[in-house]
């Protein structure tokens, strides 16, 4: 019986919105695991500090510009990617925005720009990656539990998180004869810029609370292992799931 390997020795990950948030910890589990990685997003300054405190602590990681609404943007930062780090293995679709709004107010600036990000965006990385990477990669596309159930005033958000799902399974199926992985994770509730909003209203925290069979919010240091176990080795015959890292939330529905 050999042991699983969960290393990522020698591959290169490409991270959207990868220098802060969930994105962020996803880059430090990656690196502690060997990989070098690529920050992916549009603000330079939290990028090159991301880089600059991954590369103090001895990691390999550079970071590029890119806008993931816009494919030609995505396109120029992956030549980018291969043409420095030389090859792309992972990809982490984590670039991601909510803002609430009654459906009814929803306007089509405000669809496009949630879903385009969420969802087109996250496609058109992955074809980007696809077409980068060789046998054995591996995507990550970051779910929600509005992948699984409705929330209101989140109907675009929410739209664009079930067709992460949808995408997962479908690139999953095709790519399979490339031998690329297409997984999701489904975090549930983690303190972040996107969610802090719903952070400083006590009422929420408690009501949320007793929604989650653990009994606490997220720790961004929970994806971590989730992270590092799909894009290795160790989940060479795992393709098409969402990983729910929930708490036990959806469990308990
Ligand atoms: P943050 O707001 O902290 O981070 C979002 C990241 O996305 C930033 O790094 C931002 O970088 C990047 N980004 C946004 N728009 C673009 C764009 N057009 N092009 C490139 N990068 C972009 O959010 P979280 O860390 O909380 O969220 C990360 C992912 O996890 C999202 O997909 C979110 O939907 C998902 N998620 C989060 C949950 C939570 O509880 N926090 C729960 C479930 C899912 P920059 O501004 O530099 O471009």
């Amino acid at each position: 019986m050999q042991r699983p390997n969960f290393s990522l020795e020698g591959r290169v990950a490409v991270i959207t919105g990868g220098a802060r948030g969930i994105g962020g910890a996803i880059a430090s589990a990656l690196v502690s695991a060997g990989a070098a990685v690529a920050l992916l997003g549009r603000d330079e300054q939290a990028l090159a500090e991301a880089v600059a405190t991954l590369t103090a602590e001895g990691c390999s990681a550079e970071y590029f510009i890119a806008d993931v609404t816009r494919v030609p943007s995505i396109e120029t930062a992956f030549d980018g990617v291969l043409r420095s780090m030389g090859r792309i293995d992972i990809l982490v679709n984590n670039a991601g925005i909510e803002q609430l709004c009654a459906s009814v107010d929803v306007t089509e600036e405000l669809w496009d720009r949630i879903v385009g990000t969420n969802l087109k965006g996250a496609f058109f990385a992955a074809q980007a990656a696809c077409r980068r990477m060789p046998a054995g990669g591996s995507i990550i596309n970051l779910c929600s539990l509005t992948s699984e159930v409705g929330v209101a005033g989140a109907a675009p958000y929410g739209a664009s998180k079930s067709g992460m799902a949808g995408l997962t399974r479908a690139l999953a199926t095709e790519w399979a004869a490339r031998g690329i992985r297409v997984n999701g994770i489904g975090p549930g509730y983690f303190r972040t810029a996107l969610t802090e909003s719903f952070y400083r209203d006590e009422h929420w925290q408690r009501a949320m609370l007793r929604k989650i069979p653990l009994n606490r919010f997220g720790k961004l240091d929970d994806l971590g292992g989730a992270a590092v176990f799909l894009c290795s080795d160790a989940a060479a015959y795992v393709t098409g799931q969402v990983l729910y890292v929930d708490g036990g939330y959806l469990a308990a529905l």
